[in-house]
């Protein structure tokens, strides 16, 4: 990792990435993790624009277990991807071209990890082929533009899935629940088929 602040967490793991690997083959972030429950996250994109949520807390689908705490919102293909909290990208790919409805296709998923100044991880995963507009190392502002979603890796329709994620010891990555600050209020759990705005810049 490029010197990115002293005092952001550092990967734990330091193994070298590969397009070949899987997003869960590395250690990111701080074990056990202690998330700050009061950090209001922005929705991951753009202002002035709302998808739908098509999967939310505990959605049938694929949002058990460690993905529990996700969400997934519909959103063409190109859709521009804003970070929900500020930080530090500690992986990126992007070079995969492809998706499937199997379990054995996650791998094939673009994505970004933005690392949190608790430990915790932002996770954006199935974006476009050669979108991501941040390196590895980048420190990044809450809102910055971090790429374009697709509907890369294990996924059905273009979406973009959302987590913010803890790493247990173990290694296994846990989502958490997180709040959302909308024109609506603070959401705590996205409702499956609702649109939400993102509050404006100057916080209306
Ligand atoms: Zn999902």
């Amino acid at each position: 990792m490029p010197a990115a602040g002293a005092h952001w967490p550092l990967p734990l793991g330091q193994v070298a990435w590969s397009p070949l690997m899987d997003r869960h083959d590395l250690i990111i972030g701080v074990i056990d993790a202690a998330h700050d429950d009061a950090y209001e996250y922005r929705l991951p994109y753009g202002e002035q624009v709302s998808y739908p949520v098509i999967q939310s807390y505990g959605a049938h689908l694929s949002h058990r277990g460690v993905e529990q705490y996700t969400v997934d919102f519909g959103m063409p293909v190109s859709t521009p991807v804003h970070a929900a909290r500020e930080g530090v990208v500690a992986l990126a790919e992007d070079s995969h071209d492809a998706g499937c409805a199997r379990e054995e296709c996650g791998r094939l998923a673009n994505f970004v990890v933005v690392l949190h100044s608790d430990g915790t991880t932002g996770e954006y995963f199935h974006l476009l082929r050669g979108s991501v507009q941040v390196r590895i190392g980048e420190r990044v502002a809450r809102g910055a533009l971090l790429a374009f979603s697709g509907n890369t890796g294990y996924t059905t329709v273009p979406h973009l899935h959302f987590g913010v994620y803890r790493t247990e010891n173990g290694g296994r990555t846990q989502s958490l629940q997180v709040s959302f600050a909308t024109r609506e209020g603070l959401i705590r759990e996205p409702r499956e088929g609702a649109r939400y705005l993102n509050l404006s810049a100057n916080g209306n």
